[in-house]
């Protein structure tokens, strides 16, 4: 049902001063904006009651499926306001066909994806006003669908429903691009062959609270996972892709395992860099490896990336009784000139000739 039409309750929940100053300095998924979008399934019914809403808190049945199962699916993406003022989305196809990946795993329904794409459309344009101007700043779209049928019975649900709400982003790294510690996590996995992991669901992101909690105890940032058998064949970080650069210019990242995210941010910078004429390797990579291709000056620079914060130089990984630092600390050459051209792009500076921005 692609041809729903969205009911609007119009309403501004904060007065314009108010949404200025926390526009001023928004931070990451502090404020919310005045609207979202809610749309219902129902195995009978499919898709309907697609509606414009305030944003505020939902009611939920406490025997709902999502609050004993997990039956949880998101995605992440943002809308930028260019140089004109005019407002851009990126990739949000992506995303849509992503969330259905999900979906498919999840036992949850399909959503079409023109019908994704027009619930993102809508609810940047009712929260315009929302989408910020400043350096790095974005508007940040939570996408999420949820399982909300009120029965115990372990099977999928038949009632679901997708909302989508927006929180003002200022930039990631605040003061400038700052390389983060990663580490390893050796017994605690957040996917294994044939489970969840390239799915966005919420269970994954559950089980890397842990080794994230460890993570911090050790000073580092992000977790690093790996295949859960050998500890070694390297997947992703509990939020975003990872990257290996060699010194000739060639980039090195994980093959899509079934393990990890296929990240819009990674397939990106992938085109990017086939365009400039790097070679890029998709295979399987191991920590022995990146080690190794370290302690000969063979692999250069080492970076992750995502939505939030783009890229993320990564400047030294750590474990167990280990510890390497990469170089200098400072952030590599092609990590931040790859960092340059698709924040340009993102942002309205630089050509976008892929046609990966959606005008609203
Ligand atoms: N891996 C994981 C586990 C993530 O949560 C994310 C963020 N969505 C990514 C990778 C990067 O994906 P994207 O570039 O689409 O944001």
């Amino acid at each position: 049902m692609t041809d729903l039409a969205f009911t609007r309750t119009a309403a501004e929940r904060l007065p314009a001063a108010e949404r200025e100053a926390i526009l001023r300095d928004p931070g990451f998924g502090n404020h919310f904006t005045d609207h979202m979008i809610s749309i219902v399934w129902t195995v009978d019914a499919g898709w309907h009651d697609a509606e414009v809403v305030p944003y505020g808190p939902i009611a939920m049945d406490p025997a709902s499926s999502v609050l004993h199962y997990g039956q949880e699916i998101f995605e992440g993406l943002k809308a930028y306001r260019r140089p004109d003022g005019s407002i851009v989305t990126f990739r949000p196809e992506a995303n849509a066909r992503r969330l259905n990946e999900s979906a498919h795993r999840l036992a949850l329904p399909e959503l079409p994806e023109e019908l994704f794409v027009r619930a993102i459309r809508e609810l940047v344009t009712v929260d315009a006003d929302w989408v910020p101007n400043g350096q790095d700043q974005s508007l940040y779209l939570r996408p999420f669908m949820i399982a909300d049928e009120s029965f115990l019975g372990v099977r999928a649900a038949e009632r679901a429903r997708f909302l989508v709400i927006a929180s003002p982003a200022g930039p990631y790294f605040a003061g400038g691009v700052r390389p983060v510690s990663i580490w390893l996590s050796e017994g605690l996995a957040r996917a294994g062959r044939g489970g969840t992991g390239a799915a966005k669901c919420g269970g994954n992101y559950a089980a890397s609270l842990l080794p994230q909690r460890i993570a911090a105890a050790n000073d580092c940032q992000q977790v690093l996972f790996t295949d859960s058998a050998t500890v070694d064949t390297i997947d992703e970080l509990g939020g975003m892709n990872l990257f290996l650069v060699r010194a000739d210019g060639t980039l090195l990242t994980p093959q899509l395992n079934g393990n990890i995210l296929d990240g819009v941010t990674r397939r990106s910078l992938i085109q990017l860099a086939r365009d400039r004429g790097h070679a890029v390797e998709e295979r399987d990579l191991t920590v022995t490896e990146w080690r190794a291709g370290v302690a000969d000056g063979s692999i250069t620079e080492a970076f992750a990336c995502g939505t939030a914060a783009v890229i993320t130089p990564i400047r030294r990984l750590a474990g167990e009784g280990f510890e390497i630092d990469f170089g200098d600390g400072a952030p590599g050459a092609l990590t931040m000139s790859l960092r340059e051209e698709l924040t340009g792009i993102q942002g309205g500076i630089r050509e976008d000739r892929h046609g990966w921005l959606e005008v609203l």
